[in-house]
């Protein structure tokens, strides 16, 4: 079955219409670092809006224990809402005490507040179904429908993404329509060649995405930390570099694999080692079957592909239809390590076809090395919920929306 969209809940006019989004940003000393989550709600609630709903947004911010903590406090985000919307924004100092209500209560059509941090109460994240049932009851009291469009946190079975969602009318907004629209053409008949490129620091926290995407995909490129196991499974030496020993025969099993059924696997061919894992660390390029022969020795640590294996990926990602990249070739926070993730970067923003970029930080890799979301066909703003859909698993806060994969 498909995804309940907003249509399903015909008119909005006058309706409370509480929407569940991400609004979980970066903070630093209270001052939002990073607005792009708060951007990517604006479509679904400026909608809703012009459409004449009253609009109760709701969402969590870090992880507090359960109890109110003026640290994840959402008064900084409805604040910057109400910049981006050009709009007044009320925002209740509680999530469903008399300060919700009254906020709710006191909404015109067209009007928008802000409740305060769901994760404030132990019912959103209680893992006591009766308890979580009890808190989205209350949540429930507050509207008339409830629109999901918190992408990233749709794998957990939470108060607000699961529960809410059964007990009022319930649809998806355009922000997980458009998320799982492009991570299905990822899964689901893609545009061929369709190529998967992977970085980031352990393999063993892509194994599931491995394994479901590797049968589906052309090419495989690997990069990042993980690369190292997939080397030292060939037999080379890796120095100090990121290896996951207890990974070594899962990786052989990848690489037999891909060779069976004809995926072509892409392994560097040089890589950049350092002297130690420090910004203004000595580094040279070595070949992957010299990583202990610069003047490091067996200390060498890799921290970035290769000029020669930057140029190849280029290559493989350009001459691709579909491509999906999940992971930084190196340690990009570090300027010296970072041109192997330029590379492929620019690649992907230079793709005839559908680009999708997924991962936190592998979304703050491109944003840092300058790049503007709109080069990329999609930048998908949910990490684990992201990863969780590639692994082909099912998700709770989207099966409650009609979504059967
Ligand atoms: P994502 O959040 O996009 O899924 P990950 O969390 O898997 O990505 O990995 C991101 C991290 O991987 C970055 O902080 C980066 O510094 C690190 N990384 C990339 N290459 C290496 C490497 N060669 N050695 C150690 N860490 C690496
Ligand atoms: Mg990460």
């Amino acid at each position: 079955m498909a995804l309940r969209t907003l249509d399903s809940l015909g008119s909005l006019a006058g309706k409370r219409v509480i929407v569940r989004v991400d609004f979980n940003v970066p903070l630093k000393e209270g001052v939002i670092t990073d607005d792009g989550r708060i951007r990517a709600a604006l479509p679904t609630l400026t909608h809703l809006l012009n459409a004449g709903a009253r609009v109760i947004a709701c969402s969590h911010l870090g992880r507090p224990d359960g109890a109110p903590d003026p640290k994840y406090s959402l008064a900084p985000v409805a604040q910057r809402l109400s910049e981006l919307l050009g709009a007044p924004v009320a925002f209740a100092a509680d999530t469903v005490g008399a300060e919700a209500q009254a906020a709710a209560s006191g909404l015109n059509d067209g009007e928008i507040a802000v409740i305060e941090n769901l994760r404030f109460n132990p019912g959103e994240t209680a893992k006591d179904e009766t308890e979580r049932r009890a808190f989205a009851q209350q949540l429930a009291a507050l509207g008339d429908a409830l629109v999901s469009d918190g992408f990233g946190v749709v794998h957990r079975k939470q108060a607000s993404v699961y529960d809410l969602a059964e007990i009022l009318p319930s649809a998806a907004g355009f922000l997980i329509e458009k998320e799982v629209d492009v991570l299905d053409r990822l899964t689901e008949n893609p545009a061929r060649p369709y190529a998967v490129v992977l970085g980031g620091s352990k393999v063993s926290d892509k194994l599931g995405v491995i394994e479901h995407l590797l049968p589906r995909a052309d090419k495989i490129l690997v990069g990042g930390g993980m690369l190292f196991t997939f080397l030292a499974a060939q037999g080379h030496a890796v120095g100090k570099s990121l290896l996951e020993a207890d990974q070594l025969d899962t990786v052989r099993g990848y690489i037999a694999q891909a060779a069976e059924r004809g995926v072509e696997l892409l392994l560097p061919t040089d890589v950049v080692v350092a002297a130690a894992f420090a910004a203004d660390a000595a580094h040279e390029v070595a070949a992957v079957d010299a990583i202990e022969v610069t003047p490091f020795g067996a200390d060498g640590i890799g921290l970035d592909i290769g000029p020669d294996t930057a140029a190849r990926f280029a290559d493989a990602i350009r001459s691709s239809t579909t491509v999906f990249w999940n992971g930084p070739m190196g340690v990009f926070e570090m300027s010296a390590f970072a041109a192997g993730t330029r590379a492929v970067a620019e690649a992907l923003t230079e793709v005839d076809g559908l680009s999708v970029v997924g991962g936190g930080d592998s979304a703050a890799a491109v944003r840092q090395l300058g790049f503007a979301d709109d080069q990329f066909g999609h930048i998908s703003t949910g990490g684990g919920a992201s990863l969780e859909f590639l692994e082909g698993k099912k998700l709770p806060g989207l099966e409650i929306l009609g979504w059967e994969n």
